[in-house]
């Protein structure tokens, strides 16, 4: 498949533009390890060219446009979207090695969340306050102004969706910066806005270095917000820098959910979520089911049917549509193969492993999806983040079917981003709904299949702020009183 743009060059103003250094990076594909395209190399200059293009945006047409009116041109990006959702799946299989189903369910997400901010962009609104006699108080939202968007690889399309589909909604112009491993499709979105008739300098991307780019936007006086998803390391670096000039940030980091099964639980219903939710997309996801507890007395049966699913599972090269594609790169198929070889050097027992068949390409960074069960909860491997296709399974018990053992071992991580349960017990679901500390819980289900309209985000090393639903337009805006004394 031949690129349909020129990816080296960054979207600033309306217009494309090389980077002002002229330098480029690599872009690798990785089911193979071939070399894909180059990108631009974006650093502090093109940053401060970006930033000064958005707030021209929102010193000219794109701030003088009606909520109605950007509602609008996001529903016809929403509709541009779809139309090229084939095509962006098949940028992501060879820039991230996402399977093609994924790659798809991506952008028709990220159409979702154009098509639902699109639609509230008109929706959202102040009150009057009742007040001191004499006076009428009321409250308008506002854009910040220039808003910037650092994101990660694991789910670019869905990302940008959740965060710049909603920034756009509430008239901020916004400069997105890309995880240098992946920028063809946030690339693609640059010209489906255009196409869209999104007026300049209100959306404008700058590819390049998270160390050179990002820490540019992240350092720009004239950007008013920050939204980031990624690591914690960085996420705190994101955070000092928005500090020093006193503007909000929104991180959305890492993970260690669990999903716990109690005895009652309908099996045949949780086992899909229980695997799928670990592997999916080679298990980089911030919200990957990495934890699966089990209550003792249906722990072998669980693990045995888990490790049947396993077995089934198909590795291989992302454009053949494979259950679990490669990693991102070399470098994560490393860590991942270190939490491995410490699962085997401190005892962890292979409950189950999918094969990697015979004839995959040499440089593509596959692992085999693996299972560690039993697994102490204190083990680093159910403690840390590891961004691959590894889960691991924790027995429980106790009084009241190991309710509160449950919630010791789910809370008990730095972590808190989303967790799932299992019963048919509506006051245990809801007591451990109410104990659980995460920013979401699924009953009996995990993820409702991603739900644009569902508040997300997480507590402690999982970050803070909200993004999805209407909770992230009211992120994105600012309020402002009014108090108009009129007699
Ligand atoms: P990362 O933090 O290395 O990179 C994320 C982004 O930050 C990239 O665009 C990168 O270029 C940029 N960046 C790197 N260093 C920077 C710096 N010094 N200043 C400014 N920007 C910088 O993360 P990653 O490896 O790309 O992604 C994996 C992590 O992201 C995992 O921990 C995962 O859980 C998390 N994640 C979280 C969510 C969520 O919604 N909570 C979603 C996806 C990924």
């Amino acid at each position: 498949m031949t690129i349909p743009f020129d990816p080296r060059l960054q979207l600033i103003g309306g217009a494309w533009r090389a980077s002002v250094s002229g330098q480029t990076l690599p872009l690798t594909n990785p089911s193979d390890g071939s070399a894909l395209a180059e990108i631009g190399r974006g650093q502090a200059a093109d940053i401060a060219a970006a930033v000064s293009a958005a707030q021209c945006a929102l010193d000219g047409e794109w701030g003088g446009l009606t909520a109605a009116e950007r509602g609008r041109i996001l529903m016809k990006m929403s509709a541009i979207t779809l139309e090229r959702a084939d095509e962006l799946a098949r940028l992501e299989a060879l820039d991230v090695g996402k399977p093609l189903k994924q790659g798809r369910a991506d952008a028709v997400a990220l159409a979702r969340y154009l098509e639902f901010y699109g639609g509230a962009a008109d929706k959202v609104h102040g009150e009057t306050i009742p007040f001191a006699k004499g006076y009428t108080a009321l409250t308008l939202r506002e854009p910040h102004g220039v808003t910037g968007h650092i994101v990660p690889w694991n789910y670019p399309m869905q990302i940008i969706g959740r965060s710049v589909g909603a920034a756009l909604a509430m008239g901020n112009a916004c400069v997105l910066k890309p995880a240098e491993e992946a920028c063809l499709s946030a690339l693609a979105f640059g010209q489906i806005a255009l196409q869209a008739g999104l007026p300049a300098g209100a959306l404008n991307i700058v590819c390049g270095l998270g160390e050179e780019a990002g820490a540019a936007l992240s350092a720009h006086p004239g950007v008013a917000h920050l939204s980031f998803t990624g690591s914690v390391a960085v996420g705190r670096l994101i955070q000092a820098a928005a500090a020093l000039n006193t503007i909000p940030v929104t991180l959305e980091l890492g993970g260690k959910s669990p999903q716990i099964v109690f005895a009652d639980a309908d099996l045949d219903a949780a086992l899909p979520f229980l695997v799928n939710a670990g592997i999916q997309n080679a298990g980089q996801t911030c919200s990957a089911a990495s934890r699966i507890l089990v209550e003792r007395s249906v722990f072998d049966e669980v693990r045995r049917r888990m490790a049947e699913r396993y077995a089934a599972l198909r590795v291989g090269p992302a454009l053949e549509d494979p259950d679990v594609g490669p990693l991102i790169s070399a470098r994560q198929r490393e860590i991942v193969q270190g939490y491995l070889a410490l699962a085997a050097s401190s005892g962890l027992v292979i409950a189950a492993q999918a094969t990697l068949p015979a004839g995959l390409p040499a440089g593509g960074c596959y692992v085999a999806p693996t299972l560690l069960a039993p697994c102490a909860p204190e083990h680093r491997l159910a403690q840390e983040e590891i961004f691959g296709p590894v889960q691991v399974m924790i027995p429980f018990d106790g009084e009241n079917h190991g309710e509160a053992q449950a919630l010791r071992i789910a809370n008990g991580t730095a972590y808190g981003l989303v967790a799932g349960v299992w019963t048919r017990d509506g006051g245990r679901a809801l007591r451990m709904a109410r104990g659980l500390r995460c920013g979401q819980v699924f009953i009996n289900n995990y993820g409702a299949g991603g739900g644009v309209e569902l508040p997300f985000g997480g507590v402690r090393h999982s970050g803070h702020g909200r993004e999805k639903g209407f909770e992230a337009l009211y992120g994105f805006s600012s309020l402002k009183t009014v108090a108009i004394k009129h007699d």
